[in-house]
């Protein structure tokens, strides 16, 4: 577990270095160094951080007032049929101020080292419920999270252990939050 602390905490301050130059350092070589250096934090999908054809610079003040590194709540570890033991890490968004859950990371350990092998971010129909009106929700089918790359993770195994950081904001997301 402490190992993917600190691979969770490494990758979350890159991310934030990488996210402010996309759109402010004038060096397009430091720049792409930057996303390369990010993407290896993955297998199988990327950051997502493309630099656009028609990239313009914008004030760095102005966009750290719009970026935060995410918030990081809890880390799920579980024992997966095939991957053997995997770790779910719930972030914020990097959007500033946001303190609710949006990112599900999932790392396991590759012939590489730890990796991100998945992501998905919270179904906005549900807010990370599974179903509304006790209903099974038609967008997640009852997961309460949609996939958004790498590996499809449908059944995750058994729930060995959680570590907890920071508890959320949004009541849902909180009541989630302690129930384990
Ligand atoms: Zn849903």
């Amino acid at each position: 577990m402490e190992t993917v602390i600190a691979f969770i905490e490494e990758f979350i301050a890159q991310e934030y270095k990488a996210s402010v130059a996309l759109t402010t350092e004038p060096d397009l070589h430091l720049l792409e160094t930057d996303i390369e250096i990010l993407n290896q934090f993955f297998q199988g999908l990327d950051s997502g951080l493309n630099i656009s054809s028609s990239r313009t610079l914008e004030e760095q003040d102005r966009v750290i007032r719009q970026l935060q590194p995410r918030v990081l709540f809890q880390i799920k570890q579980y024992a997966h049929s095939t991957l053997g033991t995997i770790y779910r890490v719930y972030l914020s968004s990097t959007f500033r101020e946001d303190r609710d859950y949006f990112t599900n990371f999932y790392i396991a350990n590759t012939g590489k080292g730890l990796k991100i092998v998945a992501r998905y971010h919270i179904c906005n129909t549900c807010n990370g419920k599974g179903k509304s009106a006790d209903i099974i929700c038609d967008e997640c089918h009852g997961f309460g999270w949609k996939w958004r790359g790498g590996q499809q993770l449908n059944i995750l195994g058994t729930l060995v252990t959680v570590r907890k950081f920071e508890p959320p904001i949004d009541g849902q997301h909180l009541q989630e939050y302690e129930s384990v």
